[in-house]
């Protein structure tokens, strides 16, 4: 499986496929997007937006199981900690309260200094007016891809490290990042690139928004590099001048990092009539296309991963 992977990887980085493809270059480009387990996708997302969770707001019995999830999904993984534990808890409100993100670390087998960034918030809206506001797309599905891309590194071990974070508060305003940036367990001048996934599960035209491009356009060809591997359409735009008011480079976790200068890449769906509403539930999921995106985002994750010098940083 390894080596096969590296083979598909190359196949990518040395241009399009041709035209007459070999049954090699076809088995090497099915396996390129072969890399995560489905049942593992979904069983995660059904779990995280179940309604023991009750909306995962932050600091509520409902975020703490969903907390206990991913670290325990981190534990059975053998994952790696910044220091005693998986846990970065961080104060926030003016009653002193507590929020978590969760972390987790895989070495890198040829520069372990250098990291990417896999990133998603878990935390949602709770329940308001008796009404749980279950949030599947937004974001257990982006929460379940981070755990399952996980056990694919975890089998596939990167070249630079992973840093995984599933952080809390982002509805409150992007709390887990902005303390992350600002607490970062490791040097934040190693993170590379952050990779950030906040709703990745449903959309009606089979269409995922990569954004980050317009603030660092050499990112743009390692996306160009799997799209004609994968079914699902990759959109640019939501970010830049362009934009206006559909700019989307402060709504998600990935804003702190831009802040910091450090690039990102953000996937993420148009928003749908049940965003921030009690309708966003597992049944309204698209799984064909949940599972579509997910291995999309693995695989540039992988190039990435590839692709990275640490000393000229990404090729242009
Ligand atoms: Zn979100």
């Amino acid at each position: 499986m390894a080596v096969l992977t590296i083979v598909a990887v190359t196949i990518v980085l040395t241009g399009c496929p041709p035209r007459n493809e070999t049954k090699k270059n076809k088995a090497a480009k099915s396996n390129l997007l072969n890399n995560i387990d489905s049942t593992t996708l979904i069983n995660h997302l059904a779990y995280l937006s179940s309604a023991a969770m009750a909306g995962r707001e932050i600091a509520t019995p409902g975020n703490q199981l969903a907390r206990e999830h991913i670290v325990h999904t981190f534990d059975s993984l053998q994952i790696g900690k910044t220091g005693d534990s998986y846990l970065q808890p961080f104060p926030f409100g003016h009653e002193n309260q507590q929020g978590t993100n969760v972390i987790g670390v895989i070495k890198g087998s040829q520069y372990e200094n250098n990291y990417i960034a896999i990133t998603a918030h878990y935390d949602h809206l709770g329940v308001r007016n008796g009404d749980i506001y279950y949030g599947t797309d937004d974001n257990a599905s982006g929460t379940a891809a981070l755990l399952t891309m996980m056990a694919y590194f975890k089998q596939h071990p990167p070249k630079h490290s992973l840093i995984f974070v599933a952080f809390d508060g982002e509805e409150k305003g992007l709390l887990g990042s902005k303390y992350f940036v600002s607490n970062c367990p490791i040097p934040l001048a190693n993170i590379m690139v952050d990779v950030n996934m906040d709703m990745v599960s449903r959309n009606d035209s089979n269409e995922i928004f990569a954004t980050g491009i317009y603030h660092y356009p050499t990112l743009k060809k390692y996306v160009d590099s799997i799209q004609p591997f994968t079914p699902v359409f990759i959109r640019y735009g939501h970010d830049g001048q362009k934009a206006g008011a559909d700019d989307w480079t402060n709504q998600s976790d990935h804003f702190p990092f831009h802040q910091k200068n450090i690039p990102y890449l953000y996937f993420g769906v148009e928003d749908h009539p049940d965003y921030h509403r009690p309708s966003d539930t597992f049944d309204k999921v698209n799984k064909s296309f949940y599972y579509q995106v997910c291995t999309m985002i693995t695989a540039v994750t992988a190039l990435l991963d590839q692709a990275y010098n640490p000393s000229e940083g990404y090729a242009h």
